[in-house]
């Protein structure tokens, strides 16, 4: 029994086979998922998916990097939004500096409204960094993310920025990338996450793991994820399962296994 964490079953790659993509999922042991919300616009389709299927839940936010919405979301509607009894977190918000040129003030303004509406809607926040680390952990500690918690998604960062990022309360979810060859440091960080601070994701229809490498990714490819993190501890793929399970529903309290 696996969860995927994190995914976005409402992007065309998935959406349009939506069928097949859950039943792959089914039949790989992957049981359950968290499917992400990443603009308000599509919003409803990402909550449509999770109306629809008592194994899948979302969450509500807008992605750092999206400047698709014609206006910036405010706190009152995201904790609206969060209301709603199939989404169980807030997010995915964060910084990405990567990607994004020029002024970058308005992440860091959209990122203070994602952590001030968790803490209004007392739901764990899924958190994207990308070349922002520091000020994703500053504006953390500011806002007093760790009275929400959550989980720091896609982890790519040092052992540092993890463990800073415990300490304030969050999980550490490692996705395909912990899979590649040329991913050495963060295969190290995957060693020394405690099993109970840790979970798994795609982030699909992105990121397929080896040996579905540059191949659109779905969910059913989590378990790529967890054998990896078993063979660098050498312990059993079924242990970092029922870890990443167990981490999953207590940190997202509003998912119950159907
Ligand atoms: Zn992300
Ligand atoms: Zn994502």
């Amino acid at each position: 029994m696996l969860v995927d964490s994190h995914c976005h079953l409402d992007f065309p790659e998935l959406h349009s086979d939506l069928d097949g993509v859950l039943e792959r999922m089914s039949a790989n042991g992957v049981t359950h998922a968290l499917t992400i919300s990443t603009t308000l616009e599509t919003f409803p389709a990402v909550r449509a998916v999770a109306r629809a299927h008592a194994n899948v839940w979302c969450s509500a936010g807008v992605h750092p990097d999206e400047r698709r919405d014609a206006r910036e979301v405010t706190e009152d509607e995201l904790v609206a939004m969060a209301r709603d009894p199939r989404v169980v977190a807030i997010g995915e918000t964060g910084l990405d500096y990567y990607r994004v040129e020029g002024d970058t003030e308005w992440q860091r303004a959209r990122f203070r409204t994602h952590i001030r509406a968790a803490r209004r809607s007392a739901k764990p926040l899924v958190i994207h960094t990308r070349a922002a680390a520091e000020d994703t952990l500053r504006l953390m500690r500011e806002e007093g993310a760790d009275e929400a918690g959550g989980v720091m998604h896609c982890f790519t960062e040092t052992w540092e920025v993890a463990q800073a990022a415990m300490a304030l309360g969050f999980h550490i979810s490692f996705s395909g990338i912990v899979t590649f060859k040329n991913a050495a440091d963060l295969k190290e960080v995957a060693k020394r996450v405690p099993l109970e601070r840790m979970l798994v994701e795609t982030d699909s229809p992105y990121l397929a793991p080896v040996p579905h490498r540059g191949k659109p990714n779905q969910p059913a490819f989590v378990k790529h994820v967890a054998e990896e993190i078993a063979r660098l501890r050498g312990i059993a793929v079924e242990a970092v399962a029922r870890a990443t399970t167990d981490n999953f529903f207590r940190l997202f309290r509003d998912a119950r296994p159907a």
